[in-house]
């Protein structure tokens, strides 16, 4: 038999884009500071205590090697140390990103997420803020590798008022960073901060590439959302 070179050929290719009507399933996610994510479900992924070990290790590291004669053999093995452990951490958040990306690829033909580079210009730019944000880009930049290898849409959404609206009823409801919990005087909706974010994010992704909402339907991760 002949190979079918063609065949061969297109099996290598990038698949295209899952067609918008036969997108089943779709997830809404707010990148935030308490939790990694939160999922429109409510859904959260923390970020890894070994991860965070490794953080206070790299302090504690930085620490001493402040105390040391700056040239000496000591502070030079103590530098060494610390550029080692950078490494570590780097590969540990490069793998949490990958495995993270992986799992919403997984369950989800449609993943909303928040627009970072926007966010960057509409928020304030303090340092440890902007630190924050270039982390979370990376992880979008990955999701957005693994998502096109199968064909997984990723819609970033301006994140304009996804935190400030109820999820519910639209009504802008004003909150600091500080406040955890939205909670709607118009409809009464009480819900995670995150949570009311992830929902907002996901219709509007879901709105821009023109699906609608089952009325009945819940946003379910795993269960077909529309009508
Ligand atoms: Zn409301």
């Amino acid at each position: 038999m002949v190979p079918d070179v063609s065949f061969s050929l297109e099996d290598k290719s990038v698949p295209s884009l899952i067609s918008t009507e036969n997108i089943k399933t779709a997830v809404g996610i707010d990148v935030g500071l308490k939790e990694f994510l939160t999922t429109n479900t409510g859904e959260t992924i923390s970020v890894p205590k070994f991860y965070r070990k490794s953080q206070s290790n790299l302090a504690r590291k930085q620490k001493k090697v402040s105390r040391k004669e700056i040239g000496s053999n000591n502070w030079r093995a103590a530098q060494n140390r610390i550029a080692r452990l950078h490494q570590h951490i780097a590969r540990q958040r490069e793998d949490f990103h990958y495995k993270t990306a992986h799992k919403l690829v997984r369950e989800n033909d449609l993943i909303a997420v928040e627009d970072l580079n926007i966010r960057g210009l509409a928020r304030n730019t303090k340092l440890s803020k902007s630190i924050y944000d270039v982390a979370r880009g990376a992880f979008i930049e990955k999701l957005n590798a693994v998502a096109v290898k199968r064909g997984i849409h990723v819609i970033k959404v301006s994140p304009h008022n996804t935190s400030q609206n109820c999820s519910n009823c639209g009504h802008k409801v004003p909150k600091t960073l500080s406040v955890r919990t939205h909670s709607c005087p118009k409809c009464k909706t009480v819900l995670d901060r995150d949570e009311n974010a992830a929902i907002n994010i996901l219709n509007k992704a879901l709105n821009e590439v023109g699906i609608i909402l089952s009325a009945c339907g819940g946003l379910g991760v795993s269960q077909p959302v529309f009508a």
